[in-house]
């Protein structure tokens, strides 16, 4: 059966998958897996979209929906499907008096999306709750586990998973903690809207229901009446550099492993680039989210090659003001930023 992007990814652009299969548990994820490698057809799995671009081509394989749906609690540990949403596993937990996950709610899309990039958010990320993880490593056709510590997980979105389709995770064990009472608040925008201090606790429901209103204010919650959250989330990439360029000294400088982080955010804001960008550029179907100019957004009807000409843009501007390149976050499948933009757009773009 194909199957448009469209449906199939949050941005709603891309062409059609040639073939599409749900995988409703586990094993015919595995099987599914296992039948394409078998045949030679290329594949792509698929959670909720969330952080996927696919060009207006489509994919000429089958796309594998990951919708297996099991949720076990034994005591602090909690093993998850890695098609089950990725909120419901926040409820849940909450629910059942375990904390921790709780700075990481409303975050769009699957469990199994998780591991993917280290997902995080207002001072979480994945890795510091998961124990291990079950994957199907399709190099020598058998299930691992593999310890948290072996996952390659980085601050910057990304793990050994990330842009390397050897694993299909099929299942996360995390370690959470029996309390109602939040981790120490590490995240300055959530310590003032909780009217704590940073290093402060307050109850889980309360941190959770302010990162939602936070997420909800940011676009960040999706809402398919609302075109601020038709996105993959923050498009690009936080820079990390080795020396901060000249034209880049008035810029919020964070210190980081790998040199000095960057806030892009900032660098596309000031590069002339505020939330909402794009109403006169092209055919105004593509924008910057007017809650947040991370998001490159869907106004409706847009095109995979317009997000990649306006991303691309905005990536030259970018460049020209600060010297700094930007990388895209999100996974892109059959496009890219170099691709040629197309001509009825040239007269419009200035990047
Ligand atoms: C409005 C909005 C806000 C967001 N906010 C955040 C945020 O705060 N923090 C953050 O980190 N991210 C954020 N994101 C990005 C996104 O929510 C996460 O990356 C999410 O984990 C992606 O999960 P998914 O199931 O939708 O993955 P998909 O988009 O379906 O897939 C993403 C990539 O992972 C691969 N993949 C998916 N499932 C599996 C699997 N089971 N096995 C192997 N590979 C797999 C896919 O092949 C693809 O390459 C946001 C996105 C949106 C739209």
């Amino acid at each position: 059966m194909r199957k448009s992007f469209t449906e199939l990814t949050t941005i709603r652009v891309g062409g059609e998958a040639a073939d599409y299969v749900v995988a409703e548990t586990t094993s015919e994820l595995v099987d599914a897996v296992a039948q394409a490698d078998a045949t030679g057809t290329p594949l792509v799995v698929l959670g909720e979209g969330s952080n996927l671009v696919v060009g207006d081509a489509g994919f000429d394989g089958v796309a594998i929906h990951v919708k297996s749906s099991g949720l076990d609690i034994d005591g602090e540990m909690v093993h998850v499907d890695a098609g089950v949403h990725w909120d419901d596993v926040v409820v849940t937990t909450l629910e059942a008096g375990l904390g921790g996950l709780e700075p990481l709610s409303g975050i769009p899309g699957s469990a199994g999306g998780t591991p993917i990039q280290n997902v995080g958010a207002y001072g979480a990320l994945t890795s510091q709750f998961l124990d291990h993880v079950t994957v199907y490593d399709r190099k020598i056709g058998e299930v691992v586990d593999i310890a948290a510590a072996d996952c390659g997980f980085g601050v910057h979105r990304t793990s050994m998973f990330k842009r390397n389709n050897r694993y299909v995770v099929l299942r996360l064990h995390f370690r959470l903690t029996r309390t109602t009472v939040s981790r120490p608040v590490a995240y300055a925008a959530l310590a003032d809207h909780l009217g704590v201090a940073m290093g402060d606790t307050a109850p889980v429901t309360r941190v959770r229901e302010a990162v939602l209103a936070l997420r909800r204010q940011r676009g960040m919650l999706l809402d398919e009446t609302d075109h601020d959250t038709w996105s993959v989330g923050s498009f690009f990439l936080n820079p990390v550099v080795p020396q901060v360029p000249e034209k880049a000294k008035g810029c919020p400088a964070y210190p980081d492993d790998g040199g000095t982080k960057l806030p892009a955010a900032w660098l596309i804001q000031h590069a002339g680039f505020p939330p909402g960008y794009g109403a006169d550029w092209g055919r105004g179907r593509v924008r910057l989210s007017t809650k947040h100019s991370l998001a490159v957004t869907n106004r409706g009807g847009a095109t995979a090659a317009e997000v990649m000409a306006f991303a691309a843009h905005i990536r030259a501007g970018v460049q020209r003001a600060f010297d700094i390149r930007l990388e895209p976050e999100c996974d892109l499948l059959n496009c890219s930023l170099d691709d040629p933009v197309p001509a009825w757009l040239t007269g419009a773009t200035t990047g």
